[in-house]
């Protein structure tokens, strides 16, 4: 019977002994709560915060709202599909350029094409590349732990913008140390990327985008400069970081149960094929970033072929769908479209005997 529970025949005594047990009990066994402890713990907090960052990007945030709102949709076509053009740009030198090319190298790039995508990944207005690419490989070296930059068993808040309101965990920046990143030196776009970043980032992520339409066809500069700086930014920002929060917790994972990324197609069709994330976790040095070239909008794998045909991009690694199969049926959650209704061996094992037929 449950606590403070009672029966037809001595209910109310067996009600009131219950209680006074409890309230023996807890007099006898609560911790007295350390003010002290807690107090110390909130100023720890504080100081891990970076107030710059919350400022910003709140303020940001708040701007994009009331942009949003504000925004006269219908009268400004040429300036919305201005920005997806340029989006477009931003999507391509993120995917295929900072993520599979320089972070994975699942492909090799030719030095025009380098250069072609560092000057699209600049239009993000993201952090150098360098430091993009060492966090990113911390994240699949680490994923899941303390030395993740966006670590996702500390909520979606967190691994979507909460990492970025704080300075990094220790061991973000001990692990971090570790990671080799000597094929970035090497490469002399990335270097004139890293020194000349300020300007580069201004000029590509902020002024062009602004200045163009009303230059180029009289659009009014608020609507312009407005839609540049807070509108495309912040959505960029956002469909970026959904590929850290969104993609590690809403989706299958036909290729990998244990991990927590998963397949998200919202993410991947707003990141240009990047939410393919249990696939991408499975097999990182794969160009397509997900096992179908082209689903969920996979603009990146589209245009590192289009650049392979002119031979500025080879040597594109992709596994195979023998490999494919085989990781699914040994490791997947069972929702591949093709070979999910196979159960694996393992989870066969799990099955209790009496299920079996
Ligand atoms: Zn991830
Ligand atoms: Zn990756």
């Amino acid at each position: 019977m449950p606590p403070n529970s009672t029966d037809e025949s001595n209910g109310n005594l067996k009600v009131t002994q219950t209680t006074e047990y409890s309230r023996e009990y807890s007099k006898q066994d609560a911790e007295p709560v350390n003010y002290t402890k807690k107090w110390n713990e909130f100023k720890y907090f504080i100081s891990q915060l970076k107030w710059f960052n919350i400022i910003l990007l709140t303020t940001l945030h708040l701007a994009f709202v009331w942009a949003v709102i504000a925004f006269p949709w219908l009268q400004r076509g040429r300036l919305i599909l201005w920005h997806a053009f340029f989006f477009h740009l931003t999507a391509f030198g993120v995917g295929a350029g900072a993520h599979r090319l320089w972070c994975h190298r699942t492909y090799k790039a030719k030095f025009p094409l380098r250069v072609l995508l560092m000057l699209c990944y600049t239009t993000a207005g993201h952090n150098p590349l360098f430091y993009w690419v060492r966090d990113h490989r911390v994240h699949h070296k680490f994923t899941d732990t303390d030395a993740d930059p966006h670590n996702s068993t500390r909520g979606f808040f967190f691994s979507h913008i909460g990492w970025l309101f704080m300075k990094k965990h220790p061991d973000v920046l001990r692990k971090g140390k570790e990671i080799d990143m000597s094929d970035l030196w090497e490469d002399p776009v990335i270097r004139f990327h890293q020194k000349y970043f300020i300007p580069l980032t201004l000029t590509l992520g902020f002024i062009i985008p602004a200045i163009v339409p009303p230059l180029v066809w009289g659009q009014d500069w608020f609507w312009s400069i407005i839609s540049s700086a807070v509108g495309r930014y912040v959505f960029v920002l956002n469909f970026t970081w959904m590929v850290n929060s969104a993609a590690h917790m809403w989706g299958t994972k036909p290729f990998d149960n244990s991990i927590s990324p998963t397949e998200n197609r919202l993410v991947s069709m707003f990141c240009f094929g990047e939410g393919w994330h249990n696939y991408h976790h499975t097999f990182p040095w794969d160009y397509k970033a997900a096992e179908l070239k082209y689903a969920g909008y996979n603009g990146s794998s589209f245009f590192i072929e289009l650049f392979g045909k002119l031979g500025w991009a080879y040597d594109l690694k992709s596994a195979s769908p023998e490999l494919v199969k085989k990781v699914v049926l040994k490791a997947g959650d069972g929702s591949h479209l093709v070979w999910g209704k196979e159960v694996p061996e393992s989870e066969e094992d799990k099955i209790p005997k009496a299920t079996k037929q």
